[in-house]
């Protein structure tokens, strides 16, 4: 199974090769933000999470609504509290002013959607 914070998922390089291919300058993982959004971009005071659905619980999609049958009291607690702290970042980067975009593994597929996303997210 897929950890949580494991470096360069396979969604995680699809987002960052179209940011790059896109032009635009980023950062990986700063450890002086709340939560170390996978890239940084500092110019633009922007960040962008890439998460895996299941851990991150994507309610919305296949993989983040499952809960493993066994030990379902142990993960939909574990899960719960993933959820919460993904919220309790997202509102302490957003009250420092930064920009953030969640992007899901299963949404990190195409690339002509990603490319749109993030020139949507920049506003350029
Ligand atoms: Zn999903």
């Amino acid at each position: 199974m897929r950890r949580i914070r494991s470096a360069n998922t396979r969604p995680e390089l699809a987002v960052r090769s179209c940011a790059h291919r896109c032009g635009y300058r980023f950062g990986l993982r700063p450890t002086d933000l709340p939560g170390k959004p996978d890239l940084v971009f500092r110019s633009r005071k922007a960040v962008i999470f890439v998460h895996g659905c299941f851990w991150h619980q994507h309610g919305t999609c296949i993989d983040g609504s499952r809960i493993p049958k066994t030990n379902r009291k142990y993960w939909s607690e574990k899960l719960r509290r993933n959820k919460r702290r993904d919220a309790r970042v997202i509102r302490k980067l957003k009250s420092l002013g930064w920009k953030v975009l969640i992007v899901w593994e299963c949404q990190a597929v195409s690339g002509t959607q990603l490319a749109s996303r993030l020139r949507r997210f920049f506003g350029s």
